[in-house]
């Protein structure tokens, strides 16, 4: 490192985003200091659950193009690592005909046309390919996200837990933020741990980044964030005869998105059952279906987990408990904040991703660490810029 700016850099919250920003930006920085008000791995936060969706089937190109950007960077950590962060079982988006009959209208054939634009893996299931493959549901049809599944959470955490500080960066938990100051060309941010000089900062600290830009000297933006959840999130527990036909060697991660309906296989080993959440989220057109519930859904598209045995996912595992960061635009926000300090460039954020940040964060990361040492990234990052939401600027951004 020769230059000055970047060579200290203190990112503030110690989630995915905040740990795959340490991991790319330590080999770059002088020093990189990771600061949690909670512990890591503090299930109840968004980043250590047991599964996440990695998936590219958006609506939005853009946000396609840097999932698979982002699995990239998720299959080069997994090489490196030597074991297995994700499980490549598809992403299979369903269609039936009686629950919501406009079937070219459906998320389904919407986002499957977009991967065909991007030239990403799929494969279309219309209705006997689709009991062929998967008999385990009941639907007209079936698009297959190829490259396409789930990341092993509790994986990926224990591995940024070692990796990052072999990198030499030293994580702080427990650690309450009393102040944060101008310090020379720089920034003392004051803890409960005592006091941390640096050149640069980066907040990665889900819903609670308005709480930390207000205690930045002249930083006046905050961001609209609102926190939200799934209505709900359970485990269908299936018979041991049938226990094969639902574990992730079978079963793709699945998803009826008119409906608001999602779901991972049985992770075998590592969860109880097939999950299934029930939510609408903000980029989804609402469609008027019978299905309002997660039973709603396996009775009319599931019958082979019809009368299972439920759990909630938050009972069963303590994970789940907390909450998507929603942004009013929805769209995420990664960039330079403005205004901090009155010095250009040397604060950081990246917050604002929905229910569906977890798959990006390779990438955040890196953008970030590249913000932070690099003084610029190879990204265009234009569409997420902080600077939307300062006074005067006009909202920007469209739904994702
Ligand atoms: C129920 C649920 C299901 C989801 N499912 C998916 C999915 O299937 N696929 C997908 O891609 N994404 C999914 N997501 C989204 C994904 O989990 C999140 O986008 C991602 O984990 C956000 O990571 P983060 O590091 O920004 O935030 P967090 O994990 O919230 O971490 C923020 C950290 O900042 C710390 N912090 C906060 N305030 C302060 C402060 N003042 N001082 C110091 N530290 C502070 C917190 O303690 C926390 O450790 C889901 C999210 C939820 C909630």
């Amino acid at each position: 490192m020769t230059g000055t700016r970047g060579s200290r850099l203190t990112i503030i919250g110690g989630g995915v985003m905040g740990l795959m920003t340490a991991y790319y930006a330590a080999p770059l920085a002088g020093s990189v200091t990771v600061l949690d008000k909670s512990r890591v791995g503090d299930p109840g936060t968004a980043s250590f659950a047991l599964t996440r969706s990695v998936r590219n089937d958006y609506l939005d190109p853009q946000y396609s193009r840097l999932a698979f950007e982002a699995r990239q960077l998720w299959l080069d950590l997994q090489h490196r690592a030597g074991e297995r962060l994700l499980v490549d079982c598809g992403c299979l988006n369903l269609v039936k005909a009686s629950v919501t009959p406009d079937v070219p209208a459906s998320y389904a054939v919407r986002s499957f046309a977009v991967l065909e634009e991007l030239q990403l893996r799929r494969e279309a299931l219309p209705g006997p390919a689709l009991a062929e493959r998967f008999p385990q549901f009941a639907a007209d049809g079936g698009w297959l996200d190829v490259d396409a599944g789930f990341a092993d959470v509790a994986a990926v955490t224990a591995l940024l837990r070692s990796v990052v500080p072999a990198r030499g960066v030293e994580i702080r938990e427990e650690a309450q933020i009393r102040a944060i100051t101008r310090s020379g060309g720089g920034w003392q941010v004051q803890t409960s741990a005592g006091p941390v000089e640096s050149d640069v900062l980066v907040i990665t600290a889900g819903l609670g980044t308005n709480e930390l830009l207000e205690r930045i000297p002249g930083c006046s933006v905050r961001f609209p964030l609102r926190p939200d959840r799934p209505v709900q999130s359970k485990y269908f527990i299936p018979e041991p005869t049938a226990r094969d036909l639902y574990t992730e060697t079978a079963l793709p991660v699945f998803a009826y998105l008119d409906v608001g309906i999602y779901g991972h296989p049985l992770y075998a080993g590592k969860t109880p059952g097939v999950k299934v959440g029930f939510y609408h989220p903000p980029d989804a057109a609402v469609v008027p279906s019978p299905i309002s519930s997660v039973e709603d859904f396996v009775a009319e598209c599931m019958p082979g987990l019809r009368g299972a045995a439920t759990v909630d996912v938050a009972e069963a595992s303590g994970v789940d408990t907390c909450f998507y960061d929603l942004v009013s635009d929805d769209d995420f926000i990664l960039g330079p904040v403005p205004g901090a300090g009155g010095v250009a460039d040397s604060v950081f954020v990246g917050v604002g991703w929905r229910g569906t940040g977890y798959k990006f964060a390779p990438w955040v990361g890196r953008v970030l660490a590249q913000l932070a040492v690099q003084q610029g990234t190879v990204y265009d990052i234009s569409r997420f810029a902080p600077g939307r939401f300062a006074r005067g600027a006009q909202a920007g951004g469209t739904a994702a």
